[in-house]
């Protein structure tokens, strides 16, 4: 495609360049409009007068302006255009949630309040913690956790609660599969464990031998993802499931891909006994650059005894912020965590209902097997039969003209798309992972499907220079991402 022709996405126009705001270059006064500071301040307020010239950077309002918002459009948002990132479910997030999370009754309430002057926000909140019960098939929730990653904190510590009481305080080992997520090894060693990786069988499923022969009287849990990571079913689920139980451990379920099951399965019903719930990717609150989210924690009767204080009850007509406990774990986060984000959920699973909530998962999963199905002749596809809610490819195929991941990952920036994830899960090499979720339009996936096979095609032709030089259409183009995470430079200096 020459440089002149239209990107996939259409995408095309003025972009600014844009420095760091201590570059620019003016003096600092003539950014400040208000008249200059008298010599003669009094007497008094001399002992606090800078020595030094305070160092701001000397923009003018309009400049100051310009670069923030410029800045903010090198962002890229599910507003702006596809977002096929694997693992991170980035739906739209509907516009109504915002309106209703922004009430003044909810937005200006404040946790300390007392339970009678909240009753509104109590029973939206009990709400959702309810239907995250139903959903999961785990009836009792906490909703404090700030994100997964927190819940999967949480809920091992309820887990270790739960051993403890039974006096089994030597089991520490949990069990973690080669295709999970970082944060679940993190997780399990922050809670004073430590981790046995699973490795996966050839289907890139739990291996049932493998299993076997890691459970012992040890074992403290399997955290594990279902759909795991490569977007497959764990098809031996309860068997995997009663496995655990017999050793006398217990089951923690990574819930980042519920967007797979929601009103279809339910987690509880294979088995496990603890799942944590993305808020912030099943039900559409907004999530990336590190907002807030949520991680809520559904358990069976086994763990229930442990969760989080406070915790919504309701008896009678009121609701409550109940800390009456002997077992509880604690307090994770604050008094009922991220409440805005679980009023946003609350609109979101309202507008579905009930009997409706299967069309996300369904949708979800259609998308991904269409993308799959446009996309298997010319990328390797790593583990045969249908997928879930996110598509798995490797370079395996382009491998041989030069071409690797992250060269079409940075082709696609040019081509007017996001990336989908790459290099992960590990247990492919070259991962690319395609979540499209279940918002988007046959069209929007035939685009970036076409994009695809247009990469795929020039790797074919011998025609890869690009693609090794790709982004030429973005300000920053192939980043030490390594060296930006092990030595950040966080301040300005001159
Ligand atoms: C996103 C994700 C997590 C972590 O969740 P956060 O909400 O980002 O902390 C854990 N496991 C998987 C599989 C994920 O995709």
């Amino acid at each position: 495609m020459s440089a002149a022709s239209p990107t996939y996405s259409a995408t095309s126009g003025i972009q600014h360049e844009e420095p760091l705001v201590f570059e620019h270059a003016h003096e600092a006064p003539e950014s400040i409009n208000l008249p200059g500071v008298q010599a003669d301040i009094s007497a008094s307020l001399q002992a606090f007068s800078r020595q030094k010239e305070a160092r701001i950077p000397g923009l003018s309002e309009p400049e100051t302006v310009r670069h923030f918002v410029r800045l903010s459009q090198w962002n890229h948002g599910i507003e702006t255009g596809f977002y096929p990132l694997g693992s991170c479910t980035m739906k739209y997030n509907p516009r109504v949630n915002e309106q209703v999370a922004r009430l003044p009754g909810l937005a200006h309430i404040h946790p300390e309040q007392p339970d009678d002057s909240v009753q509104g926000a109590l029973a939206l909140l009990h709400e959702v913690q309810h239907w995250l019960g139903e959903i999961s098939g785990l009836p009792h929730v906490t909703m404090q956790p700030a994100a997964g990653a927190h819940g999967e904190l949480t809920g091992l510590m309820m887990i270790r609660a739960c051993l403890d009481a039974r006096g089994e305080t030597k089991r520490k080992k949990v069990l973690v599969p080669d295709s999970a997520h970082g944060t679940n090894p993190a997780s399990a060693a922050l809670c004073g464990m430590f981790c046995v990786e699973l490795k996966s069988g050839k289907d890139g499923r739990i291996d049932l031998d493998e299993l076997k022969a890691h459970l012992d009287d040890e074992t403290a849990a399997l955290m594990l993802t279902n759909p795991n990571t490569a977007g497959n079913f764990e098809s031996d689920i309860q068997e995997i499931c009663q496995l655990v139980h017999d050793a006398g451990g217990l089951v923690y379920g990574d819930g980042a891909n519920l967007n797979a099951l929601v009103g279809v399965a339910r987690p509880g019903d294979m088995g496990l006994d603890c799942l944590h719930i993305n808020v912030h990717k099943t039900f559409a609150t907004p999530h990336g650059g590190g907002g807030p989210g949520a991680g809520p924690v559904a358990v069976n009767d086994t763990l229930a005894p442990y969760l989080p204080v406070p915790r919504i009850t309701k008896k009678g007509d009121t609701y409550h912020l109940d800390t009456d406990s002997d077992s509880s774990v604690g307090s994770i986060l604050g008094v009922i965590g991220q409440s805005g984000v679980f009023m946003r959920a609350n609109a979101y699973i309202s507008a579905f209902g009930k009997n409706h909530l299967h069309q996300i998962s369904q949708d979800a999963v259609l998308n991904a097997n269409y993308v799959l199905s446009r996309l298997k002749d010319k990328y390797h596809v790593p583990f045969d039969g249908l997928c879930k809610h996110e598509c798995l490819l490797t370079d395996d195929l382009q491998t041989k003209h030069g071409v690797k991941t992250l060269d079409i990952a940075k082709q696609l920036i040019d081509l007017g798309f996001h990336p989908m994830t790459v290099y992960f899960p590990l247990i492919v090499h070259g991962a690319m992972l395609i979540e499209p979720t279940e918002t988007e339009s046959r069209e929007t996936l035939d685009s970036f499907c076409d994009a695809m096979l247009e990469i795929a095609a020039q790797c074919e032709a011998g025609d890869t220079q690009a693609l090794h030089d790709a982004p030429v259409k973005a300000f920053r183009k192939r980043l030490d991402e390594t060296k930006a995470a092990r030595n950040p430079v966080l301040v300005w200096q001159d």
